[in-house]
């Protein structure tokens, strides 16, 4: 038996392992190597690595918790959990199991973008969700943002720090009186005319073409796609979720326990706020949560 099983092996999972290596725990990292942020070239803003691939950050993060003599990395996806008198069981494909004490949830979320055609090739590139993240290589260029969300209009607000901005209503989510006085102050452009098409040599981005024909010149656009959890492994324990501005996500305490005793989670699976540190930082808590936890469970 582990004495903690961590799923997601990304930035909060590796950062939870890591501290658990060092506290000379018997760590399990399942993953099934499909980070949120893969559809991008670069990762920015991460310490130290900024601007380097995310596959090579997360290779570098693999190999060094391997230098760890009690960690074990198995590439693959859990299907199943489950509790088993005081510990649990994660299940694979083809049956098979493996037990431990405590669990850590570092699975993330999937996005579900705005079904609109040449958003989905062009993700990551210049079809974005952060500015902080990605809008600095696009700065200076006009840029929009395709409305999805009601906080979309706060998303705007933010984009003229990079480069002039069109604020697309879609029809759907119109400014309140206060958010188009604020438009004006930061100069941006409000279209009520629905975007039909992203255009251009994808994942290159020219502009956007309207209903009525018209087309708009942007290089990127700036969307909230709706996020739901990878992986329904918290559902299945039992552990309480909450509702986030753009989906749910596992309900946690400040080092990262759920609702259910033994589980963790941590990263953009138990956030609304999704962002590569603080999922790592998350990550860190949780495993220190988990080690701590065995202690008080032996001294109890
Ligand atoms: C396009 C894009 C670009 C981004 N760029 C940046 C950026 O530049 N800077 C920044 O700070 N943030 C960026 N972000 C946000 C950042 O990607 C996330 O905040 C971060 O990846 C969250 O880390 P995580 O470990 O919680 O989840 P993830 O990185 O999503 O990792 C979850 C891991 O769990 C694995 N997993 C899920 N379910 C299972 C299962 N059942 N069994 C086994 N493994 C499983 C997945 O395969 C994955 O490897 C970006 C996001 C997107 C969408």
């Amino acid at each position: 038996m582990h004495d903690v099983i961590v799923v997601g092996g990304s930035f909060a999972g590796v950062s939870a392992a890591m501290q658990l290596a060092r506290a000379r725990q018997n760590v399990l990292v399942v993953d099934a190597g499909a980070p949120r942020n893969r559809f991008a070239d670069e990762a920015h803003g991460f310490l130290g690595q900024d601007g380097r691939a995310p596959a090579a950050i997360m290779r570098d993060a693999h190999c060094q918790l391997l230098r760890y003599p009690t960690v074990e990395i198995l590439s693959g996806e859990a299907l199943a959990a489950r509790t088993i008198g005081d510990g649990f069981a994660i299940e694979f494909a083809g049956g098979s199991e493996r037990l431990a004490k405590r669990l850590i949830l570092a699975t993330g979320v999937s996005d579900e973008l705005p079904a609109l055609p040449g958003m989905r090739e062009r993700w990551g590139e210049t079809v974005l969700h952060c500015p902080y993240c990605h809008g600095y290589e696009m700065r200076d260029h006009p840029l929009g943002v395709i409305a999805a969300h009601p906080m979309s209009a706060h998303q705007a607000l933010l984009i003229p720090d990079w480069g002039p901005t069109t604020y697309f209503t879609q029809g759907q989510f119109e400014p309140e009186a206060a958010e188009l006085d604020a438009f004006a102050a930061r100069g941006i452009a409000v279209e009520r005319t629905p975007v039909v098409e992203l255009v251009g040599d994808a994942p290159d981005l020219d502009g956007v073409r309207l209903s009525d024909g018209r087309f708009v010149e942007v290089a990127a656009v700036f969307t909230a796609p709706r996020t739901r959890p990878t992986t329904p492994l918290a559902a299945m324990l039992g552990c309480v979720h909450e509702d986030g501005p753009t989906g749910p996500y596992v309900k946690v305490d400040q080092w990262g326990a759920t609702s259910i005793s033994g589980v963790w989670a941590a990263g953009d699976a138990a956030t609304p706020m999704h962002n590569a540190t603080l999922a790592s930082a998350a990550g860190v808590l949780a495993g220190i949560g988990a080690h701590q936890a065995s202690i008080r469970s032996t001294t109890a």
